[in-house]
């Protein structure tokens, strides 16, 4: 036995436990490593649950009660009981707009922020703290367990989420009290708790299948080296369990001629359809008892009646593993393990699609899948805190990362696709004399112009000492951590100010929504290669006009008559070029100006001017 005691204080050293956190849509759960064994568990009320529900129910005194005893008042109270909390996590308004029927209670959209706000019994809540709400009910029930105060924890997010929901995953930790040491991938989480990765020389292509209550997420890993590395991700963010109980419900609806109720009569419904869905997992046939208003119901279900309803719903997930395969640019033959996670999963007709569509792999189906995720969170953490040295853990970014340069181009710092923590930076220079300050705005996506793609933040660096344009050095530096987000500095090389930011985005992205920009950006990639040539030579022309005209107009005694008017109709030919939208006529009058003027520009323009032609302009 080993006794750690604080040599300075001379008192016991608690040995500090970092849990892992799976803070899902529908349920939550909390899992640690187990010391005597070594082993992940995840941790149960005394009822021997482990599964919290994501569910907080304000009661008339506000007072947030979360998880299995706010699940009975999603019939009672469903205006005040809160679900699906994640979906709105970094959403603004507009994000939502389109499912807001899939929500209960009240979304606000007060324009503010543009982030949305639930309101319970007449107070408002933004998703991190109603998020947070949900951690500090884990935060307690572990230390509780745990018989020790619980200060920090990895938590798990999907593979897709950008920067804004990771961001407020990690402030709703903050706001329970819970330091947030990492922030992992979902799928990486439910692979390290299958052991998939742990050895440091084995080099493995793993799916992920993850069918949730209300989401539905397929990953495509690779793992070399103890480094996990996501190859694409696919899926629907309302495709998932739910839609199967929605199936149920209609079903019954129509064979047992029920009319529409009131919410509270649709929930009873609803709830008794999972029960049904539940049954269904281990028996042939379910058959559920339900009063509504005056009416006993006895409602049945077969389990070929039930693999009928959710058919299509299966085959929808089955057609996103393919868009992830053709994505992941692998064929079927290289993927040898499948993990299956969440409760989904467990509907036998599922995996059976599942399997059947990865008929060459492993399929890895031993561990509870609801509760995969957090035991493969509490691993990573058990590594955080220096347990194993064995593990690193590397992801990639979705998107490009970049700033706007002049003409609206957007101008890529950090590929898409590489792989994460990732640095890099790029020198750029002023556009007109005498600028002291220049805006800086940040965008991610992948097409050319920056108006297509979505604008994460900007700021001012200002204080720049007045130069000549061009002769600024302006150093733009992108640092994207492991949580994946994006810190952005700039400096001015010549004076030494420096101004950072983290960017910290107005709303987030659906995957759906990346999957389209990546698709735009696909079937634009023409157009915006010719938009890009083009507005290029209109800003080098633009350039050349600034500072040919600045010339004649400081050095005019330099010049012989002869020479000025040459330059002069260069310079109207070259502005009468610019208004054609043609690539060639501008790229040949700016040539033109340049030759008329490059005698004396040798000979005179000062090294500010020379200068001036270098360097991307922002
Ligand atoms: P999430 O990741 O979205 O928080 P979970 O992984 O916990 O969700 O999955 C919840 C879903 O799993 C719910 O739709 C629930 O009805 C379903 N589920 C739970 N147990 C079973 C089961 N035995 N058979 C089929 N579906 C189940
Ligand atoms: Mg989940």
């Amino acid at each position: 036995m080993k006794i750690p005691i604080n040599i300075v204080t001379g008192q016991l050293k608690e040995e500090e436990i970092i849990v892992g956190i799976d803070l899902g849509t529908t349920n939550s759960l909390v899992a640690y490593i187990n010391k005597s064994d070594q082993k992940p568990l995840a941790i149960a009320d005394s009822a021997g649950d482990a599964i919290v529900p994501s569910i907080i129910y304000f009661d008339e005194n506000h007072q947030p009660v979360v998880g299995k005893q706010a699940h009975e008042h999603l019939i009672d109270h469903p205006e005040r009981t809160i679900y699906s909390v994640k979906r709105l996590l970094g959403k603004s308004y507009k994000d939502i707009e389109t499912h807001e029927s899939h929500f209960a209670y009240k979304i606000i959209d007060d324009n503010s922020e543009g982030l949305v706000k639930i309101e319970a019994g007449g107070i408002y809540y933004s998703p991190i703290e109603l998020s947070a709400m949900i951690l500090k009910e884990l935060k307690e029930r572990a230390s509780h367990f745990l018989r020790s105060d619980i200060k920090k924890a990895v938590v798990t997010v999907p593979a897709y989420f950008n920067d804004s929901q990771r961001q407020a995953t990690r402030n709703a930790g903050k706001l329970a009290g819970l330091e947030v040491l990492r922030i992992v991938n979902e799928p990486t989480a439910a692979s390290l708790a299958y052991g998939l990765g742990l050895k440091a020389d084995e080099l493995q292509t793993i799916a992920v299948y993850d069918l949730g209550g209300g989401t539905f997420d397929i990953s495509i890993l690779n793992i070399e080296n103890g480094i996990f590395e996501v190859l694409s991700t696919n899926g629907d963010t309302y495709l998932g369990g739910d839609d199967f109980d929605r199936a149920i419900v209609e079903f019954w609806k129509s064979k047992y001629q029920i009319a529409d109720g009131n919410k509270q009569q649709i929930q009873e419904l609803r709830l008794a359809a999972e029960r049904a869905k539940i049954a269904l997992s281990s028996s042939t046939s379910s058959e559920q008892k339900l009063s509504l208003g005056d009416n006993i119901y006895n409602l049945n279900l077969s389990l070929a009646e039930f693999q009928n309803l959710i058919f299509p719903i299966v085959t929808k997930t089955m057609d996103c593993c393919k868009l992830a395969m053709k994505d992941s640019g692998l064929t079927l033959a290289d993927i040898k393990h499948v993990v299956l996670v969440g409760g989904s999963t467990r509907t036998p007709f599922v995996k059976e699609q599942v399997t059947q569509f990865f008929n060459q792999a492993q399929i890895h189906d031993q561990i509870n899948p609801d509760e995969v995720v957090a035991l493969g969170a509490a691993i990573q953490a058990d590594v955080l805190a220096g347990n194993r040295r064995d593990l690193l853990l590397i992801d990639v970014t979705p998107l490009s990362l970049g700033i706007e340069t002049l003409g609206g181009l957007m101008d890529t710092i950090i590929p898409r696709n590489t792989k994460v923590p990732a640095a890099a930076a790029r020198e750029y220079t002023t556009s007109k004399d005498g600028q002291t300050h220049i805006k800086i705005s940040v965008y991610q996506g992948e097409r050319d112009m920056v108006v297509e793609n979505r604008k994460l933040g900007e700021f001012v660096l200002s204080g720049i000492p007045a130069m000549p344009a061009g002769l600024p050095k302006i150093e733009i530096k992108f640092q994207l951590n492991a949580d994946g987000i994006l810190k952005v500095s700039a400096k001015e090389l010549r004076s030494g100010i420096e101004q950072t930011v983290e960017v910290k985005p107005q709303y987030g992205l659906t995957d759906s929504e990346v999957e389209k920009m990546l698709l735009d950006s696909f079937t634009h990639a023409q157009a915006d290669i010719n938009l890009r040539l083009l507005v290029e030579s209109q800003t080098e022309a633009q350039q050349l006009l600034y500072t040919t005209e600045k010339f004649l107009k400081n050095h005019a005694d330099k010049l012989n008559q002869e020479e000025e008017k040459q330059t002069q109709d260069a310079i109207d030919k070259l502005k009468l070029a610019l208004q054609s939208n043609d690539r060639q006529v501008v790229i040949s009058a700016t040539e033109f100006l340049n030759e008329v003027t490059k005698p004396f520009a040798e000979r005179l323009m000062d090294i500010a001017i020379a200068e001036a032609m270098k360097g991307k302009k922002i």
